[in-house]
């Protein structure tokens, strides 16, 4: 028997597991009121999706109706991490709750140009607390959820919110201040620059042949994210459409 409303309290929970906080918008002089009310939308939109993440993979038991949900949660984490038991699970969470603890204590930056043109948003070891925003990301900027129905990751990742998930988890660093989630290079690659483990391909790849750096790459975090995002909207979907 499928019991919808078990299936709709759970799904309402990891919708609701967001701490209810009152957000004062970006703290940066440097970015303008248009810039800040953008910068505002993605962090909320960054932080539903690392909501996501983190009530799919927390929230204990799924309802047994949800084994599908609990399958392509598992698939998706093999993709970018190696797969349950292989990689470290605590330290995957551990990644999305520093995040999500994160978002209100960062500094918002908006630099008048970025060296690299396309760079669309960077953080610096020496600013740790701070994360720059680049002209391109106001450029180019869209929303990942409302790109749900467009299932090409080259758009996805790029949307605003993606990116600063990408940039918050850089904003993670040890205790000697080494950045613990970087831009990994690629195994086998000579030139180190176009090497670098961005895009989905490139991080699953880089679960396969080096499960130990996908562990501290922004883009197997960022991608995992927009995924299982995409798992919980489907579920939702998917009750909606019985209820
Ligand atoms: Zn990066």
């Amino acid at each position: 028997m499928f019991s919808l409303s078990k299936i709709l309290a759970f799904l309402l929970a990891a919708v609701c597991l967001a701490p209810a906080q009152e957000y004062e918008g970006p703290r940066n002089v440097t970015c303008t009121e248009d810039q800040k009310y953008l910068i505002q939308a993605a962090i909320a939109g960054g932080r539903d999706i690392v909501n996501s993440v983190l009530a799919l993979r927390t929230l204990g038991e799924f309802p047994e109706d949800m084994s599908q949900m609990t399958a392509s949660v598992n698939d998706f984490e093999r993709k970018y991490f190696g797969g349950p038991g292989h990689g470290d699970r605590q330290f995957i969470i551990d990644m999305f709750t520093f995040v999500n603890n994160s978002w209100d204590q960062r500094t918002w930056s908006c630099p008048d140009s970025c060296k690299d043109v396309r760079a669309r948003a960077f953080v610096k070891a020496k600013y740790p607390t701070t994360v720059f925003i680049c002209p391109y990301w106001f450029e180019r900027g869209t929303h990942a959820s409302a790109l749900y129905n467009n299932s090409i990751h080259a758009e996805l990742w790029t949307s605003r919110d993606s990116v600063l998930i990408h940039e918050m988890l850089h904003t993670n660093f040890d205790a000697n201040g080494k950045m613990i989630i970087r831009d990994q290079v690629m195994p086998k690659c000579i030139h180190k620059s176009p090497c670098k483990a961005y895009g989905s391909e490139k991080a699953h790849v880089l679960s396969v042949d080096a499960p130990d750096r996908a562990l501290r790459n922004a883009d197997n975090y960022m991608f995992y994210a927009l995924d299982l995002m995409r798992v919980q909207q489907n579920a939702l979907r998917a009750v909606s459409g019985k209820a």
